[in-house]
């Protein structure tokens, strides 16, 4: 296979496959450091997935919540980028395998993150849509967008309510911030765009396996996040199951069916970890296992950081959670230990600490933990908005958002819902 070209140096080279929360916490430490940096990721940005749902709704341009890695490393003279898919890592040789040639390293950091789980279930990877990454965000709106000019033109009352209906499975984070931006769409924007649709249309169903929303939060969390998605007149189905999609029927375990052309899928996640890697290093939900180090033990430079990762200790049986602040505070400790390791020095475990949680549902409302603050309503939103705006990457990208909120506040208009790439499944599978 060919080589990527890259300058030789006398320096360690440090490869990093993926950019993301992880990939970015870690290059932000190495930058002006005396090792070669070398970030593969197969975009050429970053993207910041907590305002996904915001895309895939209308809220906000993609282009404001993703960032070029060539704006990110300018002046950094010892990072390089290459935008390439990793296919497969070589360890007993140090070399990693891309579509687009051959890179060897000296240290490995494999920080590549999640993707969406089906959990083998073969119509719903088929038919669903994920809510992972841009492309996700860009397939659900613009599937929206065309769904509902359908159910325009259509007089089949059912057919009408199959394009209009939304089931979210899958009720963290990710699933009740969807469902509260889609009720106030409904909410707000449908009235005036389709006049012609009566009231009673758009259902938006929230389908989650466990007995309350919000599994990972505290109690209150989860009871004040479903006040708030039942006032949105999200209709919210809780212990229930789903088995599979066909015929535009949703069918649960209990034998429910909802009828939806809309299914978005945000029920799980699994590791993507390129080929190459003995399966005595995967644990769970198909992460790459690492000792407090972040090493992984018996790969011999090798380290995971971010969601792909499972930090395995006696404390920490099942690793940490799969958030930012994880991805982050790795990144940040893991270009200590690099530098550790290339200076004989001792490397620093890795210990987490926990900022809480803090999902919004819909706008102006939010549940917050914090430590033993739990707190809900405007407060938390607030405090939601400050922080997402100042962890977006870039000052043109926090101007847009910052701008496209205080429309939105004022008015609950949203972008400019147009039509420009059409929806078409098998183009993105
Ligand atoms: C919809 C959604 C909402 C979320 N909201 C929140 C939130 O509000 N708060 C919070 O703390 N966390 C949230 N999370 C979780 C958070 O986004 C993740 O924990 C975080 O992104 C993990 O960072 P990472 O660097 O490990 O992986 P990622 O950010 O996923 O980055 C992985 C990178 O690796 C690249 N990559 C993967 N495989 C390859 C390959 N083979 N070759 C080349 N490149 C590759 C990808 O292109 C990507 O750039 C949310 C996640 C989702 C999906």
């Amino acid at each position: 296979m060919e080589r990527i070209c890259i300058s030789d140096t006398d320096w360690p080279r440090i490869v990093i496959i993926g950019g993301g929360f992880a990939g970015l916490s870690l290059i932000r430490e190495l930058r002006g450091k005396r090792v070669q940096v070398v970030l593969i990721d197969r975009n050429n940005f970053n993207q910041f997935q907590p305002l996904l749902y915001q895309v895939a709704t209308s809220g906000l341009e993609p282009d404001s919540i993703v960032f070029p890695f060539r704006k990110q490393i300018a002046n950094a003279k010892n990072i390089i980028f290459r935008m390439a898919d990793v296919e497969r890592i070589i360890p007993e040789s140090k070399t990693v395998l891309t579509d687009k040639g051959a890179i060897e390293y000296d240290y490995l950091v494999i920080a590549t993150g999640t993707k969406t789980n089906y959990f083998g279930i073969k119509n719903i990877e088929k038919h669903a849509l994920g809510l992972k990454n841009i492309l996700d965000s860009l397939n659900i709106r613009h599937q929206m967008l065309q769904n509902l000019e359908l159910a325009a033109i259509t007089c089949d009352l059912e057919e009408k309510d199959a394009l209009t209906n939304f089931v979210i499975v899958g009720g963290g984070p990710a699933g009740v911030e969807m469902a509260g931006a889609l009720a106030e769409f409904r909410k707000y924007i449908l009235p005036k765009d389709y006049p012609e649709y009566p009231y009673s249309i758009m259902k938006v169903y929230l389908v989650e396996g466990s007995g309350r929303l919000l599994p990972s939060m505290s109690e209150k969390a989860s009871s004040n996040t479903l006040e708030y998605l039942k006032a949105l007149e999200v209709e919210v189905i809780l212990d229930e199951i789903v088995l599979d999609y066909e015929d535009n029927l949703v069918t649960t375990k209990s034998g429910r069916q909802l009828i939806a052309k809309n299914l978005i899928w945000t029920a799980g996640v699994k590791g993507q970890l390129p080929n190459g890697i003995n399966k005595n290093h995967i644990v769970g939900g198909n992460r790459l296992k690492t000792n407090s180090y972040l090493e992984v033990e018996g790969l011999e430079g090798v380290f995971a950081i971010g969601d792909i990762a499972a930090v395995i200790t006696s404390s920490t049986p099942n690793g940490h959670p799969q958030v930012a602040q994880t991805a982050i505070q790795q990144g940040k400790l893991l270009a200590v230990n690099l530098m550790n390791s290339i200076n004989n020095k001792a490397l620093l475990p890795f210990q987490y600490k926990d900022k809480g949680s803090l999902p919004t549902i819909g706008k102006r409302r939010a549940v917050a933990d914090i430590g033993r603050f739990k707190f809900a309503g405007y407060l938390a939103w607030l405090l939601w908005s400050l922080v997402h705006i100042f962890s977006i990457i870039g000052f043109r990208n926090r101007l847009l958002v910052g701008i496209n909120w205080a429309i939105s506040y004022f008015s609950y208009e949203k972008s400019n819902r147009i039509i420009v790439r059409k929806y078409n499944p098998s183009n993105d599978r």
